[in-house]
């Protein structure tokens, strides 16, 4: 096994760039994958974010490309978000320093103008999100047929945003003889088969069990009543700004997380807080990034798909505001700290109705969260009835997925009010027909149950 970057068979160019960078040896996916990568073999690897994935394949990919070569493209990586496209052609930038090599990043949510006007001029590799490279592909701004090396990075994520169909678009358009990278943090049956409809005899790469967060980082779990508690606890928390100095805080939707910034930046000043969502323009989403990694501020509120791919080092925190719906979330937003070889902590707070997906990632990672007590001085709020509502329906709804014939306390109670506020008005129920009978019963007469 190589433990040094020397080992490999790299050029100095790209020797030199890796030092400037300030890596001094092989994570263990870099140490796994660039030896077969550089024999020309396929690979499928399995590693989450925050494993050293990117430069695991970007390395041997720019050892094989070497300098700038023709007009068209002889590598195409592709990448669900334009975050982690972006990610991917910072590293291809930083080692290909002392390389001639000409790279394009395509994505979408902008003009197609200048993306355009750069493929005109050449390139080498593209870096592209599937959509958007789809699209130039057909205004043909794109040729093919000299793409050598095809890589698909978080291929998980890239079905389950549904790209099953436009990367099959894809593999129809490049040519056949090449050498496939696939990477995945989970393997899901659709990866798997995407995996097998891509890649040729591909040697196999897992870094860690699946979907198990980095050994880096310390989890710990706190539950909460209500979103008020969660905010009081949060405000206990940065108290100490010497441990928490630079937290990402992740929250389930634009609106939480508009929450959020809005009580930090109140507390902390506006120089000391951004928040990334969909609403957020793409350029307002990168300046907040590059300000976070800057560390020009201390916190960065985001929702899961703005902060896809995010590569920034030296988080101190990943405060889990809400838990993640999406249960590999978990693994993708802790992978945010602790990345390579440092430390982080991930904290997670859960009301009563995310107790559920809490078990349920849990299951996902093969491990326990450690639940740490509300401290003392986190002040309990009570929780308002609205918000009791909504968990109490969540926690229905929940029963009902594992178990259909659940009816639920929640669907009941409101089941009650809204037959007592029938008969009031003077409304009597009939009975309802059975089912066999043939009877057509009359529409808008009867109550609803949900
Ligand atoms: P990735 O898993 O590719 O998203 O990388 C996670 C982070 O680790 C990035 O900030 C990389 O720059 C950093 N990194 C990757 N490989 C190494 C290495 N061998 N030594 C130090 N840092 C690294």
């Amino acid at each position: 096994m190589q433990v040094s970057f020397e080992d490999f068979k790299l050029n100095k160019q790209i020797l030199d760039a890796i030092a400037e960078a300030g890596y001094t040896e092989p994570t263990e996916i870099q140490q796994k994958a660039i030896t077969p990568l550089l024999a020309g073999q396929d690979v499928m690897g399995i590693a989450q974010t925050g494993t050293g994935k990117t430069a695991a394949f970007v390395l041997p990919l720019l050892m094989k490309l070497k300098y700038a070569q023709g007009m068209d493209p002889r590598a195409l990586i592709l990448s669900p978000t334009r975050e982690l496209a972006m990610q991917i052609e910072e590293h291809i930038r930083l080692f290909s320093t002392y390389l001639d090599l000409r790279t394009v990043l395509l994505y979408g949510g902008l003009g197609p103008k200048t993306q355009k006007e750069q493929l005109e001029k050449g390139c080498d590799i593209i870096v592209a999100t599937p959509g958007r490279f789809l699209d130039l592909y057909l205004d043909g701004y794109i040729n093919t047929k000299s793409l050598k090396f095809l890589v698909m990075d978080e291929a998980d994520k890239m079905m389950d945003m549904g790209f099953i169909s436009k990367i099959h678009r894809v593999l129809e358009i490049v040519p056949r003889k090449r050498q496939n990278l696939l990477f995945s943090a989970t393997m899901s049956e659709l990866v798997r088969k995407i995996a097998g409809d891509f890649l040729a005899f591909p040697t196999v790469i897992e870094v860690t069990e699946q979907a198990t967060p980095a050994k880096t980082v310390s989890q710990t779990l706190y539950r909460v009543p209500n979103l008020k508690t969660k905010i009081n606890l949060l405000q206990h928390l940065f108290k100490d700004d010497e441990a928490f100095h630079r937290v990402i805080v992740f929250c389930k939707t634009k609106e939480v997380a508009d929450n959020v910034f809005g009580y930090l930046d109140r507390k902390y000043g506006e120089d000391n807080v951004r928040v990334i969502h969909a609403n957020k323009g793409q350029n307002t989403r990168i300046n907040s990034i590059n300000a976070f990694k800057s560390g020009e501020i201390r916190f960065l509120v985001a929702t899961d798909v703005a902060a896809r791919g995010l590569d920034v080092s030296n988080v101190s925190h990943v405060i889990n505001f809400d838990v993640p719906i999406v249960i590999e979330d978990y693994v993708h937003r802790i992978g945010r700290t602790g990345r390579a070889f440092n430390k982080g902590d991930a904290i997670t707070f859960a009301n009563p109705a995310e107790e559920y997906y809490v078990e349920k990632i849990e299951k996902l990672i093969r491990q326990s969260i450690p639940v740490a007590e509300l401290p003392e001085d986190v002040f309990v709020e009570k929780t308002p009835f609205d918000e009791r509502q909504t968990i109490a329906r969540e926690i229905d709804n929940q029963k009902k997925k594992d178990n259909p014939d659940f009816k639920g306390a929640f669907h009941e109670k409101k089941f009650i009010i809204k037959q007592k506020e029938a008969l009031k008005s003077g409304y009597k129920p009939k009975k309802t027909a059975p089912k066999s009978s043939g009877v057509k019963k009359k529409k808008g007469k009867k109550f609803k149950n949900s």
